[in-house]
């Protein structure tokens, strides 16, 4: 009977192995997803520059417009000057094409503004777009180790679970079945690993003569309180006195 304990008792430490494995693969993918969001809202600072660009040559393209409009409405008053038929009519269009050309000046020396300004947003953007990369870059060798990291696991997993499957072979039926019930009962906790006195898991402590009984016999120990299977590893000189 001792034998099938032991065999229990390594069952259950296989199944915890499971447990922390189970729990490293469901958590690696999403701290994987928080670093991906996270990369992508610092792409914000490309798209912020970029913006800032659209605008700049938004603002270009409509001073070009102005100019043609103006432009039209000279030529309209160049057309009027030159059937005017009074000195007056003539000299109150030389002052709107002057007032337009003025105009016109004015548009022309915003574009030139806006060209300058346009240099330096074309190298906010490069420079966004470096910077960009290099934490992306970052973010993206963080994503690369953790999903190769979770491949590990993976295997980890597999091979546990063969392994596990090839010990359960070797445990007697009955055994089995009370391990199992447990384990579905007692939240993945069936053998309890007694280190002095005490549970292992719910820390009552062990009336002595169980205690004794739980060292010299191989009968099976039940957790008064938990109702786990209560298992101590015997030392050299325990095993020794046994014999
Ligand atoms: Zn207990």
């Amino acid at each position: 009977m001792k034998d099938g304990l032991e065999l229990l008792y390594k069952l259950q430490q296989f199944d915890d192995r499971q447990t922390e494995t189970d729990i490293r693969i469901s958590e690696i993918p999403k701290t994987i997803e928080s670093l991906e969001k996270d990369r992508d809202s610092k792409a914000d600072i490309v798209s912020k520059s970029k913006e800032k660009f659209e605008d700049n040559l938004k603002a270009r393209e409509k001073f070009e417009k102005d100019i043609l409009l103006l432009k039209e409405k000279i030529s309209k008053y160049k057309e009027q000057l030159n059937k005017s038929t009074t000195n007056k009519e003539y000299q109150g269009f030389i002052t709107e094409i002057k007032y337009e050309e003025n105009k016109i000046l004015e548009i022309e020396e915003k574009i030139i503004e806006e060209m300058l300004k346009s240099d330096e947003v074309m190298e906010e953007v490069r420079k966004s777009e470096s910077e960009f990369m290099i934490i992306s870059e970052d973010y993206n060798k963080r994503i690369k180790d953790l999903d190769q990291n979770l491949l590990y696991y993976k295997e980890k997993l597999t091979e546990e679970q063969n392994s596990k499957a090839e010990l359960r072979k070797t445990v007697p039926d009955d055994l089995l079945k009370i391990y199992d019930k447990l384990i579905k009962n007692r939240e993945g906790k069936a053998i309890s690993f007694v280190e002095t006195n005490f549970c292992g898991i719910c820390n009552v402590k062990i009336r002595p003569q169980r205690l004794s009984e739980l060292i010299s016999t191989t009968n099976i120990f039940i957790c008064e309180n938990c109702g786990r299977i209560l298992y101590k590893e015997l030392k050299e000189e325990e095993q020794k006195e046994k014999v």
